[in-house]
């Protein structure tokens, strides 16, 4: 078995309470080198399409990659992996913390569980031993109480994911916590996890993964922090709050559910600065061994009642309840992100959300008796966190509201469609396409295309295989931004698993991760191009001020282009036969391309 990895699987029947471990084939680590590429490798072969995404037969991954927990810079993550309930495709999230190290220091790569337990039940991990353990005392619990009374009782080296009440009442958009708010949160897994009644995973050990070359991986470590030196500097002190306010004004965050215009809508974003962003901050604290630790923990609230200890805001959030609710109180915005946190709920969706209700409210869709009197103007931060507070609960108009805009369009109807943003029922991340921050040929494209879409941390396109790697690796996409991504990744990969490979080996694997994920997409029935995308999010008609004036992104074409480059088929989006072929996933190219439809090689011409 190559370095980097414990070599070892656990794969959990929930219906029937057995375990079993599996060792970890070498081969899929070359081909996919771990995490969501390995996962989704996994979950294609075991699982069969169409499945209840929160019924027994879908299965819930939780994995690491072979720089996890390693001296590779950035090496913290972990993943989760399974069928979207709230898009119906292909789901999958990562987080940092220490949960995913502390996994393969109690001797496992991943756990995939099945089935559904009769009882809320958790599973414990102990140096290489397994065993579920009853729940029923934690049940209803939130992720910080679950966290607390599981860590005292299985000591410092005890890590937990857990679940709060949002995934136990399966809301579409619940997530999974760890370390009081470092959340894997999209593609709602934290309902897949409720719907088995799963609460949470302990993962305790001291088994040291295995590096090949340790110096090497020292000493490269060591030229990454001395190279990102300023980046680190920076992140350490706001993380990704930094920008909350030129990001409202620039375009690059959506504004007032997507329609507004920030220069226009909220001309003063003083209250989303970067240091009112760091004003209330106690203690900083970071990822397991992340040089930048851009991280933090919360002194108690002054004007909204957030526990101290709850987590720094990160931009995400900042820009999902922030300008995109034309809300400019930072306080607010901590308190609903306590709130997410606490009771396991995705922040992006939950400021897309209460963004679509005061739309709704706005038009008088929905009014003072729907919302039990709470005032949903736009802006109005008491509102908002009343909100939030109902949609976590799943209590009164929240528990319409906790399955996402899609959903609770259809539920409310009165026209409410027209104001759910979301692209194939997920709400989408906190860049606006129009404004180009992540490239021209990409921008729509990665949102409308991803194997979940929604997401642009992911992206669309060859462009991308490297981002892939990255994230099979273990690694925090952040790294990206402290020197050269490429040559560390590939570096640190070299040192911990004893393989060479070149880059093009590499872009391959990435290339694997994002076939694997985009064909159990399709074998979902949903062929990306189909998707309901809604119109402003490309810009249809433009918006006639602001930055953003008269820009529409073609997504149409972007998808097109990418298509091609991918080489993968422009309508239906299957992955072509003979790059199926290269990449060695002969298996996948059987079932796109049957052999007996396909069109005859030429042979010698007649008469030879
Ligand atoms: S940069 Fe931040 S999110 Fe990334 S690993 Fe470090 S502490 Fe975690």
């Amino acid at each position: 078995m190559a370095r980097g990895y414990m070599g070892k699987l656990l794969f959990v029947d929930l219906s029937t309470g057995e375990l079993k471990d599996d060792p970890l084939d070498e081969a899929l680590c070359k081909d996919f080198i771990g995490g969501y590429g390995i996962g989704a490798r996994i979950l294609y072969s075991r699982q069969k399409g169409g499945v209840d995404p929160l019924g027994p037969d879908n299965t819930f991954g939780v994995l690491t990659g072979p720089l996890t927990g390693t001296p590779a810079t950035f090496g913290a993550r972990y993943c989760v992996v399974g069928k979207s309930p709230l898009t119906g495709s292909w789901g999958d999230a990562n987080s940092g913390g220490h949960f995913g190290p502390h996994l393969k220091f109690s001797g496992y790569d991943g756990v995939f569980f099945t089935g559904i337990s009769e009882k809320p039940v958790y599973l414990l991990i102990d140096n290489g031993k397994a065993e579920l353990k009853d729940a029923s005392q934690l049940w209803g619990k939130t992720t910080y109480e679950t966290e607390d009374t599981l860590e005292t009782q299985y000591g410092p080296t005890a890590k937990v994911i857990s679940i709060g009440p949002a995934g136990e009442k399966v809301a579409l958009c619940a997530c999974i916590i760890s370390n009081r708010g470092d959340a894997a949160a999209r593609s709602g897994i934290g309902a897949v996890m409720g719907s088995k009644r799963l609460k949470a995973v302990v993962a305790k050990g001291e088994m040291k993964v295995p590096v090949f070359d340790l110096e090497a991986a020292n000493n490269l470590r060591k030229e990454h922090m001395a190279e990102g030196k300023k980046f680190l500097e920076y992140f350490g002190v706001y993380g990704t709050s930094g920008h909350g306010d030129t990001s409202a004004h620039s375009g690059d965050t959506p504004v007032k559910n997507w329609g507004g215009v920030g220069v226009v809508e909220m001309p003063d974003v003083s209250g989303l600065n970067k240091e009112k962003m760091v004003a209330n901050l106690d203690k900083r604290k970071g990822c397991w061994h992340c040089p930048a630790a851009c991280k933090a923990s919360l002194k108690a609230g002054i004007e909204y009642p957030y526990p101290a200890g709850a987590h720094r805001l990160e931009y995400e959030t900042i820009g999902a309840f922030g300008a995109n609710c034309c809300n400019t109180n930072a306080e607010s915005i901590a308190m609903a992100n306590h709130l997410c946190n606490a009771y396991g709920f995705d922040t992006i969706s939950g400021g897309g959300i209460i963004a679509f209700a005061m739309e709704l409210y706005e038009h008088g869709i929905i009014d003072k008796k729907d919302t039990d009197g709470i005032d949903l103007t736009w802006g109005n931060p008491d509102a908002l966190v009343a909100m939030t507070e109902k949609i976590v609960k799943r209590e009164g108009l929240g528990d319409i509201l906790a399955d996402g805009v899609k959903i609770a369009a259809a539920k409310i109807g009165k026209g409410a469609e027209k104001y759910a943003v979301h692209i194939g029922g997920q709400e989408l991340g906190m860049h606006d396409p129009k404004a180009s921050f992540f490239g021209e040929r990409m921008t729509m494209a990665m949102y409308h295309m991803d194997a979940t879409p929604g997401r642009h941390t992911t992206g669309f396109g060859p462009s991308q295989f490297m981002q892939y790697v990255n994230s099979a690796a273990g690694l925090c996409m952040h790294g990206g931004m402290a020197g050269n991504p490429p040559k560390y990744i590939s570096g640190f990969l070299k040192a911990v698993t004893g393989w060479d490979r070149s880059m093009e080996e590499l872009l391959r694997c990435g290339e694997r991760v994002a076939i694997m994920r985009h064909v159990f997409t399709l074998r979902e029935g949903d062929n990306p191009l189909k998707r309901f995308v809604h119109h402003r999010i490309p810009g249809i008609p433009p918006q006639t001020e602001g930055p953003l004036a008269g820009v529409t992104r073609d997504y149409k074409a972007q998808a097109y282009w990418n298509l091609g480059a991918l080489d993968w088929d422009r309508f239906s989006t299957k992955p072509g036969l003979a790059k199926l072929q290269l990449l060695g996933l002969d298996d996948i190219a059987d079932e796109l391309w049957p052999p007996s439809e396909r069109r005859p090689a030429f042979g010698p011409p007649p008469g030879r």
